[in-house]
């Protein structure tokens, strides 16, 4: 799904260089479900951009699903992003003042589907976060919990292969945390290869594999044993 190779990503010239990512190689493979954990400014979101085509790096080789980034233009990484990656972050991203159901059928305005079959899929998706009866809610009348699930709606409605949430349970009380990480357990479940920065220890723990990252460095790469595959049900 995703192959990183030697990938660095520096800001700014001179003394002020940072080097937010350095010779990064990894692989996800689809249907995975991983943690990327590591201290504040370690190159998280750095690498969470990079492998959402969101940005491109300095060094190295970035594949998302078999496209070299690098080899295609600004509508082809539009293309790529929209028809196989969902993002999900710790503020939401959601419109305010919109309603639950616009806020998640505007994530399929790129297809061209028309406007009554794209707030159907919205509903569907609605329903599959338990927001079925939020549909006209706005952010302001939700709780955060609720917002992130709808983000979550939004970021699947399209149905993407690749789910990419950073820090998705930041903002969120343990309760309301706990439900989204479920969501994306289940996301996982049926297929979808999801990928979550954290720094919630005891949520890395229990997923299949942790990557973790110091100083723009990937330094370790933690796969679980097999009874904890089983319990995700990926097992083979
Ligand atoms: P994390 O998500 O692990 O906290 P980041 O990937 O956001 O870390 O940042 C890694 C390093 O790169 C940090 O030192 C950060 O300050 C720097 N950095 C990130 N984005 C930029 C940017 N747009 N311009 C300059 N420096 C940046
Ligand atoms: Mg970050």
């Amino acid at each position: 799904m995703v192959r990183l190779t030697g990938v660095g990503r520096s800001y700014g010239d001179g003394e002020h260089r940072v080097h937010a990512l350095r010779d990064v190689t990894v692989d996800i493979g689809p249907g995975e479900l991983l943690a990327v954990v590591g201290p504040s400014g370690s190159g998280k979101s750095t690498l969470l951009h990079l492998v959402g085509t969101l940005d491109r790096p300095s060094h190295g080789q970035v594949l998302v699903d078999g496209h070299d980034v690098a080899r295609l233009d600004d509508r082809g990484l539009s293309a790529l992003r929209a028809h196989r990656i969902g993002f999900v972050f710790q503020h939401f991203h959601l419109a305010e003042g919109t309603r639950a159901l616009d806020n998640v059928a505007d994530g399929l305005l790129y297809t061209g589907m028309p406007r009554r079959r794209r707030r159907e899929r919205a509903e569907a998706a609605l329903r599959r976060v338990g927001l079925g009866h939020r549909l006209g809610h706005r952010s302001h009348q939700m709780s955060g919990g609720e917002r992130q699930r709808v983000a979550i709606a939004r970021a699947v409605v399209g149905e993407p292969a690749l789910l990419l949430a950073d820090e998705p349970t930041g903002a969120l009380d343990t309760h309301a945390g706990g439900l989204v990480v479920e969501l994306l357990r289940e996301l996982h479940r049926d297929g979808t290869t999801v990928v979550i920065i954290t720094h919630d220890n005891e949520l890395a723990a229990g997923l299949p594999r942790r990557l973790l990252m110091r100083d723009g460095r990937l330094v370790d790469d933690i796969a679980a044993g097999p009874a904890v595959r089983l319990r995700n049900g990926d097992a083979t």
